[in-house]
């Protein structure tokens, strides 16, 4: 298996490049890539890491899974790509250098390419064309703000009408759901169909797996971006071996996933975000992960002298995953993620061209 100069023979570890971007001035950004392949033929799975620049623990991640050892009792391949986003990388931003928007909404469409096509669109492409050719699964792994709970998120699969029901996209979304469940991280639905092409969710990595490419993959959401917190990557690591056990790449004796960033788990959740109406200071009135009930009070929104002018109410059962940054809140700005109480949600939605 080659992937860019990276040629894994059976029983042995490779590393390599592949290449994305020519410089101006001589030279290619490339990305570092690991894979480790087993004596015996079996599923590739992929393992994405930093495709935004500050958020840093998918990289040990891979590193860890990677290995000399793993080679040696696997089934198929495990590619690793150390880092999505080099230049990102180097400036711990979680843009690149070649396009101010988010690279994780840049990949191919389903619904077909656009005329146009910006530097960082054709890096996505060049390394999704590797991932079509070769991926059983992906796993793309992301970090949240900093004091987030570790969670996984699972992309909406979206079809024409009429296709709802047929085996492959069952197959696709059953197979999806055992990889994320095999993890072990809380799941936390995406968005519905609406919100999920209105903010360019299906041109995620996962999101372009799932609805281009009908790869099972999902986001893997590793706690604080800009650090390691070295719990979640244990936690993380273990997650990932029980998915190859799942796939079938490794013997069947699952590993117990650490257990981090407690959430509650009675009930399905789908990922949304809670605002305020009013500006002001942000005073929090619940931790990340901690179950708030309908009409509780998550946060105020206080006056520069503490008194409170709005309270930020959960719009239904669910928990915050995290707070934003900082304490300043202005009208209509974003002040948590929310994992709100999703029982009636459907992963498969249809969606109109
Ligand atoms: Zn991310």
């Amino acid at each position: 298996m080659r992937i860019g100069t990276a040629e894994a023979r059976k029983g042995g570890v490779a590393k390599g490049y592949v290449d994305l971007v020519s410089f101006p001035t001589g030279g290619t950004e490339k990305a570092p890539v690991m894979i480790a392949r087993g004596e015996e033929d079996g599923p590739t799975l992929w393992l994405t890491a930093n495709l935004h620049g500050n958020e840093v623990a998918g990289i040990p991640v891979v590193h860890r899974i990677v290995t000399e050892e793993l080679a040696e009792r696997l089934r198929g391949a495990v590619v690793g790509v150390v880092t999505l986003n080099p230049s990102g990388l180097r400036s711990a931003e979680r843009t690149s250098h070649y396009d101010s928007r988010d690279p994780n909404r840049l990949f191919p469409d389903f619904r077909g390419e656009s005329v146009t096509q910006s530097t960082q669109e054709l890096i996505n492409k060049r390394i999704f064309r590797h991932i079509e050719r070769t991926a059983d699964a992906l796993i793309d792994l992301h970090c949240s703000n900093i004091g987030s709970v570790p969670f996984s998120i699972r992309d909406r699969v979206l079809v024409p009408p009429g296709e709802e029901d047929a085996p492959e996209i069952r197959e696709l979304t059953e197979m999806r759901d055992a990889v994320v469940d095999a993890f072990g991280f809380a799941a936390v639905n995406g968005s519905g169909a609406a919100r999920t092409v209105e903010e360019d969710l299906h041109r995620s990595l996962s999101g372009a797996c799932v609805n281009k490419a009908r790869v099972p993959a999902f986001t893997a959401e590793l706690g604080s971006d800009y650090i390691v917190e070295r719990e979640v990557v244990d936690a993380a690591v273990v997650g990932v071996r029980n998915v190859m056990r799942e796939l079938g790449m490794l013997d069947r004796d699952y590993e117990g996933v650490p257990n981090v960033g407690d959430v509650p788990d009675e009930f399905p959740t789908r990922r949304t975000s809670l605002s305020s109406p009013v500006s002001g200071l942000l005073r929090k009135r619940v931790e990340p992960g901690e179950l708030v009930h309908e009409g509780d009070a998550v946060a105020d929104i206080t006056d520069s002298f503490g008194e409170t002018k709005h309270v930020v109410e959960a719009p239904r059962d669910g928990w915050v995953t995290s707070f934003q940054l900082g304490m300043g809140v202005e009208e209509g700005s974003l002040i948590s993620y929310y994992a709100e109480r999703a029982e009636d949600d459907s992963l498969i939605e249809t969606y109109e061209q």
